[in-house]
């Protein structure tokens, strides 16, 4: 199959100095919680990448020495010789499917407290790290200089032999040292390094001649530069030192790879920037360098990609969430089959594996990570052995899901939902401030599922197990989902509060059922002991509908949880934006006919509030009753295989919940290995001797 005409401009290769990218398709550098850890997982998720069309596919961060380490986060090191093994692994997978490796090497200066090795953070100026550890850096003197540039230029020449085609100099994110001698609230230096911008670029213009003279010859030096920080003056401004920086090395690098800083800008989530969000910032790029740019926006869309070309914006299309919802996202443009792209939602569930030292899970592939620990393939499944008869009931993220991947091994599937509406809780999420995107996890499975012949969809069937068993189906897969409590059961009261009966209490499921608590004006109280999103999306609706809203919780800020998706500051600022009081720290004790009682979490001395109603954010009941009804009638002859999935199982993440669905159908009717042994492959760290130097 041939590209849309229009999309065509994608497939042009690119030169990059002394090597060629075979397309306009870039995975940009990104982490995955598993870098030094899981170096053959790792390998087995870059490959994937290349398979799926990426012509370049990059690395993590990769430290270049022991005077930054990242820990506690999993990157990928090029310390000394004996690192450069688990590297190749990745440059040699990446490049068996013809797309182009590339490393980014970097130094994370002050960004980092060095935690493993203990060694005193460097920087420009001092000061205390920007992790919240009680370390201060040191500044660097000329000797500690030209030691890190030694260091960089040593790593450029393992990444060489490592196997890689591209090697970085590293100034993005505000996490590389290089970037802190830029910034002038790092570098207040008074010597040939610091004070005006010539001097403040003096560093990164010396690691890019140095890598460029040890590896130029066989490698692109690419350099990724965060071209504003969105900061205001204290920080660079894209239109005044961020050009500025651009004009001084211009000609420099062999490719220039610009974003914006801090991460939670670059890698900006749906509910708060559209796709493309970073053109504004950095489309002067290509009038001050004739060099190729690559940037990224959460590019999903092949006109808007092929419009950023032909446009003279961008060279390369970066992508780091849409190549991980999407590994063969180039690979469908190419075949004109951009309908099939699993598009990114911009939930950041990925980015959670870095904060929580977690392999990378993703909410569109669930089979990110699990490629070499599990083998699992994001396109393709063995064929079933003896193709059988399905029944998936519940028309949710995990039913959709399971069925799809079902119906790729050859079962026979019917489908049954309840409602009048296909997705479950994505359809009924989607529909709540910024949570649009949520849809593309139903719009996808749909538009599969409507085309294969071994699938029969029923929408408006509630099932119970007689109609359920009636069918004579090998199996029935149960995936009814959660609804949420009304009794106040969650973290801070695992048995629930005293709710009086007339009390106007009220839970997410009212809300997403069109019902609006109390009148404009009056005040509401969503007490969120659940921490995710919630809580605050709701928050956020009730505060445009007019409402005194206060969002109570145990934790000590709004929506806990989304540190880990770069988004708790962007969302407690918009609560207070729109007027919302948060009150932290405070578990609930009860909701009576007239008001809520509340506690410190660290007094224990209560409270009482009297909202005109309150709203219970606590945690879900997995609806079991058709389960529970089928397993009762288990023990008739010939009855089908049951299983539950999804949030019927065990109520969580959307993520979690595909990831279900896809397990079951990549096991169904599989024997695996005995019962009791580890579910999938592990990297097990190789003993040094006793005495090893
Ligand atoms: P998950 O996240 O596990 O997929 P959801 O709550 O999103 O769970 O989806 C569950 C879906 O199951 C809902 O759309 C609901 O209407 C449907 N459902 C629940 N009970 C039944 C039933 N007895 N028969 C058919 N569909 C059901
Ligand atoms: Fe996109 Fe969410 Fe997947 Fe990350 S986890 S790639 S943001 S869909």
């Amino acid at each position: 199959m041939q590209p849309a005409p229009s999309h065509a401009v994608l497939l042009e290769p690119v030169r990059l100095g002394p090597v060629t990218a075979p397309n306009r398709f870039y995975q940009v550098p990104h982490c995955n919680g598993m870098g030094q850890r899981d170096p053959s997982a790792v390998a087995g998720m870059r490959a994937v990448k290349a398979e799926g069309g990426w012509g370049v596919v990059c690395t993590e961060e990769c430290e270049i020495a022991p005077d930054s380490d990242v820990t506690p986060s999993i990157e990928a090191r090029l310390w000394d010789d004996r690192d450069i093994p688990a590297l190749a692994r990745s440059a040699e997978a990446i490049k068996r499917h013809g797309a182009l490796a590339g490393v980014e090497l970097a130094h994370n200066g002050l960004a980092t407290a060095n935690r493993y090795t203990r060694a005193i953070p460097l920087s420009p100026s001092g000061g205390p790290v920007e992790a919240c550890d009680p370390v201060q850096a040191r500044p660097m003197d000329l000797a500690d200089i030209a030691a890190l540039r030694r260091r960089h230029r040593a790593a450029a020449l393992r990444a060489r032999t490592a196997g890689f085609d591209i090697v970085y100099c590293y100034a993005g994110h505000n996490l590389a040292l290089p970037m802190h001698f830029l910034s002038r609230r790092y570098n207040t230096r008074g010597d040939a390094y610091g004070g005006s911008l010539e001097n403040r670029v003096r560093l990164l213009r010396e690691l890019i001649e140095d890598t460029k003279e040890a590896v130029g010859d066989r490698c692109a030096v690419a350099v990724r530069l965060a071209v504003d920080e969105l900061m205001g003056p204290e920080g660079i401004v894209a239109a005044e030192e961020g050009r500025d920086i651009v004009a001084l090395l211009a000609e420099l690098p062999d490719l220039w790879d610009v974003n914006l800083s801090d991460w939670s800008h670059d890698s900006a989530t749906a509910r708060f920037e559209p796709e493309g969000w970073q053109v504004a910032h950095i489309d002067f790029v290509k009038s001050v360098t004739s060099k190729p740019v690559v940037g990224v926006g959460r590019f999903t869309t092949p006109d808007l990609m092929a419009r950023l070309v032909r446009t003279g914006v961008l060279d390369l299309i970066g992508a780091a969430r849409p190549s991980i919802a999407d590994p063969f996202l180039p690979r469908k443009v190419a075949e004109g089959r951009s309908d099939e792209i699993r598009e990114c939602i911009g939930c950041n569930v990925c980015v959670s594996g870095d904060f929580t030292m977690a392999p990378i899970r993703c909410t569109q592939n669930p089979t990110m990570g699990e490629e070499w620990r599990r083998g699992w393939h994001p396109e393709r499944i063995a064929a079933a052995e003896r193709p059988r008869g399905v029944l998936v009931v519940g028309g949710g993220p995990a039913g959709l899901e399971a069925a799809l991947w079902l119906a790729r091994r050859g079962h026979r599937v019917d489908l049954a939902e309840a409602g009048a509406a296909w997705g479950g809780r994505v359809a009924r999420e989607s529909a709540l401030p910024g949570l649009a995107s949520y849809a593309r996890v139903r719009d996808h499975r749909m538009h599969l599922l409507r085309q294969m012949p071994n699938v029969a969809l029923y929408l408006d069937s509630p099932l119970d197990a007689e109609t359920a068993l009636a069918g004579g189906h090998d199996a029935v897969v149960v995936a009814t989902g959660a609804r949420w409590r009304r009794d106040g059961a969650g973290r801070s009261a695992r048995l629930g509060v005293p709710v009086a009966a007339q009390a106007a209490v009220f839970t997410p499921d009212d809300l997403m059922d069109g019902v609006l608590p109390a009148r404009p004006g009056e005040p509401v109280l969503i007490f969120d002991d659940d921490h995710y999103y919630m809580g605050s999306v709701l928050a956020e609706l009730l505060a445009a509908a007019g409402r005194r809203v206060e969002l109570m919780t145990p934790a000590a800020d709004a929506a806990h949880w989304t540190h880990n998706t770069l988004e708790q500051g962007r969302i407690q600022a918009r609560l207070l934006e729109l007027g919302v009081t948060i009150t932290p720290h405070r578990a609930l004790v009860g909701v009576t006919a007239d008001g809520v009682e509340a506690r410190c979490v660290f007094t224990g001395r209560t409270e009482r509030c009297v909202p005109a109603a309150t709203v219970l954010v606590t945690s879900r009941l997995p609806q079991r009753a058709l389960y529970e009804d089928l397993t009762a009638r288990r023990d008739a002859p010939g009855g089908p295989a049951l299983a539950l999935i999804g949030d019927a199982l065990a109520p969580g993440t959307v993520a979690a919940a595909v990831y279900s669905g896809h397990g079951f159908a990549r096991d169904f009717d599989e024997t695996g290995g005995p019962a009791d042994a580890v579910p999938f492959r592990r990297e097990l760290p190789a003993l040094a001797p006793a005495d090893a130097p």
